[in-house]
């Protein structure tokens, strides 16, 4: 069985996480592998930054959606 590039560069297992802000409360949904720095839809305090694969979640992570 030869090897293409899915299996040479295996994908990070990417998902929604439900994120609790730790300012202010407000839970929203947050892709676990952003490329940007998410901020709280109400208060902008950073709630998940970028690491080139999966995000550092800066609150309450709530739930997981897969
Ligand atoms: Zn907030």
């Amino acid at each position: 069985m030869s090897a293409d590039w899915e299996t040479l560069i295996p994908k990070p297992k990417s998902c929604f996480l439900r994120v609790r802000c730790p300012d202010c409360g407000n839970e929203q949904l947050v892709y676990s592998n952003p490329v940007n720095v998410i901020r709280c839809n109400i208060c902008k305090t950073t709630l998940a930054s970028p690491t080139g694969g999966k995000a550092k979640i800066s609150g309450e992570i709530t739930a997981i959606m897969e």
